[in-house]
């Protein structure tokens, strides 16, 4: 039984995530910002079979660094351990770069950059105590191209990848094990609740129905979580095509995304 802490287990992918770990009968950390929607994952929880106690509903704001070095404290005096930390909470974002605030970008970044690498710098010391522990961070396709409408949301995700990437070269020999993830469309709020401007927010109902189920994604995570894989691509629309396309032919890559419209 492995104690996992998912950040953004209050909808979306972090929900999906919960319900398959407590199907697995894992002991739970749920954090995100709504006390109200965690206690409903934690019921849904409850209802694959884990107990209330093994299912700690821990809020945070990922934006609040200093709260971190307690919280992290909180859990591993709770259940004795912390052995999978899924950096998983984010936002998104969906407006031209010159009708982007700088203040977004800010925003964006503190959220989707600073606050997974903030959350790990405060549970790798209790990870590298212990000598095991499995670290995550959702990035995204966009973390690996950048697309039309997307400049803040692909920086920050660009920046989760290096950091992650960076951060297994000096942990990966003292047992803990991090992995990237790197999803395409997934049906999930996060398009709905993005920083947009009214133009870009008139399409978000066809991108979301077009996308992969959450229950799905989070069936693929697990299980290649569980493999030890170090950077899991998740989706099963067009999209994601780009990620060998990028790789193999990027001049191939960039002609594509430029002329793909990001509503
Ligand atoms: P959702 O909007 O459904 O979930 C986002 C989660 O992040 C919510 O639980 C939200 O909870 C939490 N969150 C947002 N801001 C904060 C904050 N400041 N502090 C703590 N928690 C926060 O979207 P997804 O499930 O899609 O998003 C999960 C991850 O997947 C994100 O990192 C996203 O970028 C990534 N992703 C999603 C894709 C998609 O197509 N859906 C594609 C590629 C990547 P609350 O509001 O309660 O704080």
């Amino acid at each position: 039984m492995a104690v996992v802490w998912i950040t953004g287990a209050s909808s979306g992918i972090g929900e999906a995530l919960a319900k398959r770990y407590a199907a697995k009968g894992d002991q739970l950390v749920l954090s995100a910002r709504r006390k109200e929607e965690l206690e409903r994952v934690q019921r849904a929880c409850m209802g694959q079979g884990v107990n209330e106690a093994d299912v700690l509903v821990l809020p945070m704001d990922v934006t609040d660094f200093g709260a971190m070095a307690g919280l992290a404290k909180e859990v591993a005096d709770k259940f004795g351990r912390i052995d999978v930390l899924i950096n998983n909470a984010g936002v998104g974002q969906r407006s031209p770069c010159l009708e982007t605030d700088l203040d977004v970008y800010e925003k964006v970044l503190t959220i989707n950059t600073l606050g997974p690498i903030a959350l790990t710098k405060a549970v790798l010391p209790i990870m590298l105590k212990q000598g095991s522990g499995h670290i995550a961070a959702v990035s995204s396709v966009t973390g690996k191209v950048g697309v039309k409408n997307r400049s803040a949301y692909a920086t920050s995700k660009h920046a989760v990848m290096g950091f992650f990437d960076s951060l297994r070269t000096e942990v990966e020999d003292k047992g803990i094990k991090v992995t990237t993830i790197v999803p395409g469309y997934i049906q999930t709020d996060l398009a709905r609740h993005a920083f947009s401007t009214e133009e870009t927010a008139a399409n978000i109902e066809k991108v979301i129905a077009g996308g992969m189920d959450a229950d799905k994604c989070a069936d693929v995570i697990v299980r290649r979580l569980s493999n030890g894989d170090k950077e899991i691509a998740v989706g099963e629309g067009r999209e994601m095509m780009i990620l060998p396309i990028k790789r193999f032919l990027p001049g191939l890559a960039f002609r594509l995304v430029a002329s793909e419209n990001q509503d």
